[in-house]
């Protein structure tokens, strides 16, 4: 018997792996209670006094509450392009967690504000990559005598520090979708690749599109002397991947998958590339969130899929195709927890703010790091 995706449970265990990611960040403002009846109100109230000169994005893992007052949904960089393509929106207002509002603001005009919510809206996985810790690797290979020959790739889930290193280095930025282009650019241009800071999209493209072996991959941790890895290792490696994880997609397990196969026959597994090698190989299909949502929306009534990756999504996914069997693949896995801090009080209070010409949390990044974020970016864009 499958669980419907309505009756799981609601837990906010996602993103705990790292308190960075979750510090508390008091509101500078009075936030409006959460008991407030009227602030669905509120928020089309503000929202309509503000008109052309606000525009919402919304997150793809974002709250159902915040999502229906989003203009644009989609994932971090369609919704980091849409607001760059907004120039006439002063202020926008990004639904989502930090690293994508500081993409927003690398790409939006100098004019438009981007602001958060919640400040201590993080992403536990960028927080797992410093720039000093990147510093730190990048000296660690060139004593290894490798610097030369290395191709910095970052996932577009890292802080705007970690993209500005990487422009600085000659490297590029790349999402879910289009990881297998960067990386064959990058192995264009070098012979071999330091992955940040996600080891699971790194090791997925790398062995499931790109031909290398696991052995071609090795695993720079941060916290261990030289990244816990010899010389030769590094030398020999094709792959340097960042000892880092999403909390969420890294939860799923090759368990769950065998579980839901015993359960529902006939089911397909559908999931994103940030969950581990294990759970991939496994699956039947994997996918960015975009990816996801397509593969729903065009599956055939009456079938079943297990979907592997954050709830608010699979559940949205279940509501809009009633014809279809939609359920999440596990049985405890949970939301976004630093998301999820994105709630409609803060929404109401942002949209309030601005009203009253209080332009509040807003995301800057300075100039220099701009500057070489933009060029990884650029590199990203120009892919082919
Ligand atoms: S789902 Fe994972 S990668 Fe995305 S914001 Fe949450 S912790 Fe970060």
């Amino acid at each position: 018997m499958t669980t419907p995706v309505r009756d799981l449970p609601l837990l906010l265990l996602g993103s705990g792996a790292d308190p960075a990611s979750e510090r508390g960040v008091d509101c500078p403002g009075e936030l409006p209670p959460a008991s407030d009846p009227l602030l669905v109100e509120r928020a089309a109230a503000a929202k309509a006094a503000l008109g052309d000169r606000v525009f919402v994005l919304g997150h793809h893992y974002q709250r159902d509450e915040v999502i229906r007052f989003a203009d644009v949904t989609g994932d971090s960089f369609k919704l980091a392009q849409q607001a760059a393509a907004r120039p006439d929106a002063p202020y926008v207002v990004f639904c989502g967690v930090h690293f994508m509002a500081e993409s927003a603001d690398i790409l939006t005009a100098g004019h438009q504000r981007v602001i958060l919510p919640d400040l201590g809206a993080g992403c536990s996985m960028a927080d797992m990559a410093t720039f000093d810790q990147v510093e730190e690797c990048w000296d660690v290979l060139e004593d290894a005598g490798i610097a030369d020959d290395v191709v910095p790739v970052t996932y577009m889930n890292s802080s705007a520090d970690i993209k500005g290193f990487v422009g600085r280095h000659g490297g590029v930025v790349c999402t879910s979708s289009n990881a297998k282009r960067a990386l064959d650019w990058a192995y264009s241009k070098g012979r071999k690749v330091l992955f940040l800071p996600d080891q699971h999209l790194g090791r997925n493209t790398a062995v499931l599109e790109m031909g290398l072996s696991l052995d071609d991959c090795v695993v720079y941790s941060p916290h261990r002397r030289e990244g816990g890895l010899t010389q030769r290792q590094l030398q020999d490696a094709k792959m340097i991947l960042w000892r880092g994880h999403c909390s969420v997609h890294g939860r799923f397990s090759k368990e769950s998958v065998d579980d839901v196969r015993a359960r529902v026959p006939g089911v397909n597994v559908l999931v994103h590339p940030e969950c581990r090698h294990e759970v991939v190989t496994a699956a039947d299909q994997i996918g960015s969130t975009e990816y996801i949502i397509k593969t729903i929306e065009a599956a055939e009534p009456g079938s079943s899929w297990a979907v592997g990756t954050e709830l608010n999504l699979v559940r949205r996914l279940a509501g809009a195709h009633p014809d279809k069997n939609v359920m999440f693949l596990d049985k405890t896995v949970c939301y976004c927890s630093t998301m999820n801090r994105i709630d409609l009080p803060h929404l109401v209070w942002s949209l309030e703010s601005l009203v009253r010409g209080e332009v509040e949390n807003v995301i800057q990044v300075d100039e220099e790091t701009a500057r070489y974020a933009r060029v990884a970016l650029d590199q990203m864009l120009a892919l082919p």
